[in-house]
């Protein structure tokens, strides 16, 4: 498949740091904080820098071969924003159809809908409620990102007043939802400036919403559900009117259309990603909300049915979901699954090594050691956290590795826990010289003895049993 420019279009995979680095200025000035410019390259390619990192690049003199790079970074599927401020959501931006082949940029917007019905008093309370919903995950923020706004009356004046409500009461983006124009317009004059997603175009409206995608420089979805084809069409003409920022709405089949639902959307990526096709290099939208237009009529079962769909939405490249179930066992799974699905399989989840203090440590306290995965540096912490001891809690560079897995690997060693001891000047916070070390890396206990002069003391397997094994052997043991 060819470029706009008529190059070769290649995967990311096959695009060799050399191939970026003969298109840098190759001042090797240091401005990206990078050793050379061939370093940089490296790091574009593999999917950690950004071109944006290169000051240089952007200046007259490196135009053409600033416009070159971008177009060989472009990625397949276009990335989308809409919002603003601290809060605007990218979604798209995608290189890969699987996430071992390269890594998921942009994770999949999660929005929570609202409607034109509600009163302002409900509104607000709802809105506060999305805004609200927050969980910290090892050690991440977990969050939805948008309001959906749904025209349920029909009404413009009904749906300007609850998009003015909502926009007042949160600055999280916004999704106008309704496939009538003129109701869309009323919405879009009261969210000026803001850059919702208008939702939607479709057969029947397309003309009216690219004007008013144009004039409001937003975002619209193209809308053309169980009809590929017509998708397809619509992106071209749409195109054609010069909007260029769209997200495709292929349909969400809740009931006996499920099957064609998911095959749909991974026909629609893999066109995009495996044969760079252009029309269909877009974010995609799911509506797991769509379960509620069903006639089930048990509130429970809706939600659990809306959280199935919703997950494997996700995992078959929907970019951005409206839900409307705002209930923790619901959402939560969504989110965990979310964080999980868009964490790079190159990189282990970690946390900065260092000493963390627990409590209110002295001279005596114990001192303890575990390795810089965050999995587990979150649950010993929250097993101190949870007994109120006073520690110190010795966090050693693994690269992110567990213990087990850094033990295996010679990573977590008498070595770099005689080093760690050193660098964190852990004999100046104590008058002791013991240190306690995982039950799972037992089988260093004798080396590290050697390597750092310090009693070694073999702590529990797991880190739940840190309190009891403090009472039973701090005491009488150092
Ligand atoms: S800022 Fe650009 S030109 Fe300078 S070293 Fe980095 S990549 Fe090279």
């Amino acid at each position: 498949m060819k470029s706009a420019s008529g190059t070769t279009r290649k995967s990311i995979q096959k695009i060799s740091p050399i191939d970026v680095y003969k298109l840098l200025p190759k001042t090797n000035c240091g401005e990206c904080k990078e050793a050379n410019c061939m370093a940089f390259a490296t790091r574009l390619v593999n999917g950690e820098l950004f071109l944006s990192g290169c000051p240089p690049l952007f200046t007259e003199k490196y135009a053409r071969a600033r416009e070159a790079l971008e177009e060989l970074m472009e990625p397949p599927v276009r990335a989308v924003t809409f919002g603003t401020g601290k809060n605007a959501v990218t979604i798209g931006g995608k290189y890969v159809l699987w996430r071992h082949e390269f890594t998921y940029h942009n994770p999949t917007a999660v929005a929570i809908d609202v409607h034109d019905q509600m009163t302002p008093d409900e509104l607000v309370q709802r809105v506060g409620s999305i805004a609200q919903f927050t969980y910290n995950y090892i050690g991440r923020t977990l969050n939805v990102n948008a309001v959906a706004i749904r025209s349920v009356t029909k009404d413009p004046a009904a749906f300007a007043a609850a998009v003015r409500s909502v926009a007042g009461a949160t600055d999280l983006p916004l999704i106008l939802c309704t496939l009538d124009p003129a109701v869309m317009k009323a919405g879009l004059e009261k969210a000026r400036d803001s850059r919702p997603l208008i939702y939607a175009a479709n057969g029947d409206n397309w003309s009216a919403m690219a004007d008013l995608a144009l004039e409001a420089g937003a975002p619209l979805v193209v809308s053309a559900p169980g009809d590929p084809a017509l998708l397809r069409s619509l992106v071209r003409t749409l195109l054609d009117c010069g909007v260029n920022d769209l997200v495709l709405d292929p349909g969400t089949f809740a009931g006996a259309g499920l099957p064609e639902t998911i095959s749909t959307f991974t026909d629609i990526r893999s066109q995009a990603c495996r044969q760079f096709d252009e029309l269909f290099g877009f974010p995609l939208l799911g509506l797991p909300l769509a379960v509620w237009t069903g006639d089930e009529i048990s509130e429970d079962v809706l939600k659990w049915k809306e959280a199935v769909l919703a997950s494997m939405l996700m995992s078959r490249y929907a970019d951005i979901l409206i839900m409307h179930s705002l209930d923790g066992w619901v959402l939560l799974p969504q989110l965990i699954w979310r964080f999980n699905l868009y964490t790079d399989p190159r990189k282990p989840v970690s946390v900065e090594a260092g000493v963390k203090p627990f409590g209110r440590p002295d001279k005596n306290s114990p001192v303890l050691v575990t390795t810089n995965y965050a999995l587990t540096y979150f649950t010993v912490e929250s097993d101190i956290k949870a007994a109120n001891l006073d520690c110190y809690l010795i966090v050693a560079d693994t690269g992110g590795l567990s213990v087990e897995s850094a033990v295996a690997g010679r990573i977590f060693t008498a070595e770099s826990i005689a080093t760690a001891l050193k660098d964190y000047s852990i004999a100046g916070l104590v008058d002791h010289t013991t240190l306690i070390i995982p039950g799972l890396a037992a089988r260093l206990s004798g080396e590290t003895e050697e390597a750092t002069g310090w009693k070694i003391l073999v702590g529990p397997k797991d880190s739940s049993g840190i309190p009891q094994f403090l009472r039973e052997h701090w005491r009488t043991e150092h």
